[in-house]
């Protein structure tokens, strides 16, 4: 029986393929085209647009560091807002420290988070059934810009720059953003592969840094992110936030008692360190 293999569309002159052996379900949606596929090599995928969005295989990477690093770095993080995150990755990591009282997310487009609950229940579990969680079918960008709420941290886990997404990666959205932010608070987005997206990091950089007193980025590895380490933009009203040191880390990692595949606060303290490569894209 012929084999079938699907290619990613992200970058023109680069990709990868999965060998597929089942494709579970699409949709044509109002916001993309939706897909999730049984891959021969990372179980279960989700893919929008062609791009590949998280895996059954990988998605720990990247799930766990983009919301027990700014949560464990926070401390005393009770209401988090999840930009974008239909897949519900991000909700149920988020959702597993206790000190966490409510999760909003606001994800554009309800087909995602539809699917998910049905084919991916992997990566998603229970987190849309937990009674702290908010749903919010909606736009992020208007949701940040009228909301009275206040959140400790800010998770912006959206799809990469383009059509709904784009202006995610805007001053406007970012400065709406830390409107919401409690005192102390911490944003934290999704900003691409620096290796090969360049200007997506030096331009969330140059948007955040006149904006919050600490501005930067930190890294992970991600299998099916091609082309090298992950940037997770970090901004924080609490510059004391990113220097918490490695006992303080490690008493609230054991406190919180999340059994973890990749983050720890060894790998937290390392994160933050920027390559030259990087450096010299931000001056
Ligand atoms: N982890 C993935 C990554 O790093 O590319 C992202 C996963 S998640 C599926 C991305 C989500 O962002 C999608 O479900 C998409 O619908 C949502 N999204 C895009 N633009 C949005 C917007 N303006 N407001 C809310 N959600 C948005």
């Amino acid at each position: 029986m012929d084999e079938k293999w699907i290619a990613e569309t992200l970058y023109p002159d680069y990709g990868q393929r999965f060998r597929i052996l089942r494709t579970l379900v699409t949709r044509t949606t109002p916001f993309q085209e939706l897909a999730i596929h049984e891959t021969a090599a990372f179980g279960r995928m989700l893919t929008l647009d062609g791009v590949c969005q998280t895996t059954e295989r990988d998605e720990f990477f990247y799930h766990e560091m983009m919301t027990h690093l700014p949560i464990l770095a926070h401390g005393e993080a009770r209401k988090v807002l999840i930009v974008g995150g239909g897949d519900g990755g991000i909700l149920e990591e988020a959702l597993k420290h206790r000190t966490v009282e409510k999760a909003t997310m606001v994800e554009i487009d309800g087909a995602v988070i539809e699917l998910s609950r049905e084919w991916l229940p992997s990566i998603c579990g229970r987190a849309f059934h937990d009674p702290r969680t908010e749903l919010i079918v909606g736009d992020g960008i208007a949701f940040v810009a009228e909301t009275a709420e206040r959140y400790d941290v800010i998770l912006v886990d959206s799809t990469d720059p383009m059509g709904a997404a784009e202006p995610l990666f805007g001053p406007a959205f970012y400065a709406q953003c830390r409107r919401c932010l409690a005192p102390r608070g911490i944003l934290v987005t999704q900003n691409g592969v620096p290796f090969l997206q360049p200007d997506e990091f030096s331009g969330t950089y140059r948007h955040l840094e006149p904006l919050f007193p600490d501005a930067g980025f930190y890294f992970v590895p991600v299998p099916t992110y091609v082309g090298g380490m992950m940037a997770l933009a970090w901004a924080s009203l609490d510059p004391a936030s990113r220097q918490v040191d490695g006992a303080t880390l490690a008493a609230r990692f054991r406190e919180a008692a999340i059994a973890t595949n990749y983050y720890s606060p060894e790998i937290h303290a390392a994160a933050f360190a920027l390559p030259p490569y990087l450096a010299k894209l931000i001056g």
